[in-house]
C-alpha cells in the first residue's frame, strides 16, 4: 500500500547492546532523523542517556545499575514530554542472530521471541541484550506493533559452498554450525544505493560490499542477492578489525592452551579485544589515531594498516569467484565512508580488476559525501556509499506495520 505523505509514520528504531541501547525515531516516509540517542554503561555505574534533538544535543542521568528498562522508561517519558508519541506506528528492533529461522524482517510474536531465544546459543552477547530490548519496549509500547530486522538475513541467499565448513557434517546439521555472515542491513542498502548510483536494476548488478567499521565484513552481492560474505558463525572471522582478529589458523588455539596455558576465556579476550588494528600497532583500535601515527611515522601503526589493507584487497578479490564480473566495489562503515588512506591502498592492490583510485574524487568522498573514487572510463567503479542500518529498519517495521 502507498504511504501517504499527508501523515507522519515514525518508526522507534532500537538496537540494544549488552550494556548499551541505541535508539532513534524516523520518520519512514522522508527518512527524516526526529531524534536519536544512545543510552550507556547501563547495569552499572553512572548510566546516562545522551541524545540529539532539534538539532541540541541534551544528556539524562540515571540512577547506578539502572538497566535496559530503565532507560526504556526514560525514553518513554522523552517521547511524551516532546508530544513524539502520536505518530509512531511501529518499533524495528536489530536483532543480531536470526540463525536459518529468519530470512527476512518478521513481525515480533511468541513464535519469533522463542526463535530468537533460542538462538542465543550462537550469539551469546548480542541476542539475549536483544530480547532484552524487544520485551522492555513491549511493555513500554503495547498498542504498537514491534518488528524484528536480522543482521543474518540478507546472508540467508548464500549456497551450501559459502556457508559451509569443512567440518563434520553433523555440527551443522545438530548444531546449526555453519557461517551465517552479520552487516546484512548495512550490505542490503548500499547494495541498492549503490545500484542507483550506477542506474542498474538491482537485480541485475554484481557488488563486493565492504563495511569498515570497528566490525569489519566483506560481502559479495550477485544479482542483488548475498552469495557469499566474510564473516561466519560469528563475527569473529575474516577480515583484520579493530579489536577482532579475523581469520587465523584454528592450530592457534592449542598453542594457546598448551604451550601458554591460556584458558577459554583468555582465548576469546584476546581474539575479540586485544587483536586486530590494536594488537598489532600496539596503540589503538582507532583507525584514526593509526592513521596519524602511521602519516607521523610509526612504523607498527603503518603495519597495521598494511595489514589491514591487505587483508580486505585479497578478501575482495576472491570474492570474484562467485561473481565472475563486478560493476562496483563499494565501501561504507566509519572508515569505508571517511578514510581516503586505507580506500586508496586497497584500490591501488586490485588494479587487475579494472579499478584505478581517483585522488581527488577520493578525497572528496568523506564525512557523509557518497561518490564515485574511480575514474567514469574505468570498467569497474569503487563507491563510497554512506550506510544507514536505521533507515533499513524504520522502512522494514513501517511496511509490515501497515500489513496488520
Ligand atoms: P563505525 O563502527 O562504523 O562507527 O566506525 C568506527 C571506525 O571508523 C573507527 O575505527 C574510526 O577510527 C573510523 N573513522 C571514523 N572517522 C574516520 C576518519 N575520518 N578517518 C579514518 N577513520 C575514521
Amino acid at each position: 500500500m502507498p504511504m501517504q505523505p499527508s501523515s507522519p509514520q515514525h518508526v522507534l528504531v532500537l538496537n540494544c547492546g549488552s550494556s548499551s541501547l541505541k535508539f532513534a525515531i524516523l520518520d519512514a516516509t522522508t527518512s527524516a532523523e526526529i531524534i536519536s540517542g544512545l543510552a550507556e554503561r547501563l547495569g552499572s555505574h553512572s548510566p546516562l542517556i545522551k541524545y540529539k534533538f532539534q538539532g541540541e544535543k541534551h544528556q539524562l542521568e540515571l540512577a547506578d545499575g539502572q538497566a535496559h528498562a530503565a532507560a526504556i522508561a526514560s525514553l518513554v517519558q522523552l517521547i511524551n514530554e516532546q508530544h513524539l508519541a502520536s505518530h509512531l506506528i511501529a518499533v524495528g528492533h536489530r536483532v543480531v542472530h536470526g540463525g536459518e529461522h529468519f530470512t527476512e524482517s518478521v513481525l515480533i510474536d511468541d513464535n519469533v521471541l522463542s526463535a530468537i531465544e533460542k538462538t542465543a546459543a550462537l550469539a551469546p552477547l548480542h541476542n539475549p541484550a536483544n530480547l532484552l530490548g524487544i520485551r522492555a519496549a513491549q511493555h513500554a509500547f503495547v498498542t504498537l506493533p514491534q518488528v524484528a530486522v536480522f543482521d543474518t538475513a540478507f546472508h540467508q541467499s548464500m549456497p551450501k559452498v559459502a556457508y559451509l565448513y569443512a567440518l563434520p557434517y553433523s555440527l551443522y546439521r545438530e548444531h546449526g554450525v555453519r557461517r551465517y555472515g552479520f552487516h546484512g542491513t548495512s550490505h542490503y542498502y548500499v547494495a541498492g544505493e549503490a545500484a542507483k548510483f550506477i542506474k542498474k536494476p538491482l537485480l541485475e548488478s554484481n557488488f563486493i560490499s565492504a563495511h569498515l567499521g570497528n566490525g569489519c565484513s566483506v560481502c559479495a552481492i550477485k544479482n542483488g542477492k548475498s552469495v557469499d560474505t566474510s564473516m561466519g558463525l560469528t563475527p569473529l572471522e575474516g577480515l583484520v578489525m579493530g579489536t577482532r582478529s579475523g581469520s587465523i589458523d584454528p592450530g592457534l588455539f592449542t598453542f594457546l592452551t598448551q604451550q601458554l596455558n591460556y584458558s577459554v576465556e583468555q582465548i576469546d579476550d584476546l581474539l575479540n579485544k586485544k587483536s586486530g588494528l590494536l594488537g598489532i600497532s600496539e596503540l589503538s583500535n582507532d583507525c584514526r589515531t593509526i592513521e596519524e601515527a602511521a602519516v607521523a611515522g610509526n612504523q607498527q601503526a603503518l603495519l597495521a594498516l598494511d595489514i589491514f589493507c591487505y587483508r580486505l584487497a585479497k578478501q575482495i578479490a576472491a570474492y570474484m569467484v562467485p561473481l565472475q564480473r563486478l560493476d562496483a566495489l563499494i565501501f561504507t562503515g566509519g572508515i569505508g565512508e571517511n578514510s581516503d588512506i586505507i580506500r586508496e591502498k586497497v584500490i591501488t592492490q586490485l588494479g587487475f580488476l579494472g579499478l584505478n583510485c581517483d585522488p581527488q574524487a577520493n578525497l572528496q568522498a568523506r564525512f557523509g559525501n557518497a561518490g564515485m573514487i574511480t575514474k567514469p572510463s574505468n570498467t569497474v567503479s569503487a563507491l563510497v556509499i554512506p550506510t544507514n542500518e536505521e533507515w533499513v529498519i524504520a522502512h522494514d517495521a513501517a511496511v509490515i506495520a501497515k500489513e496488520q
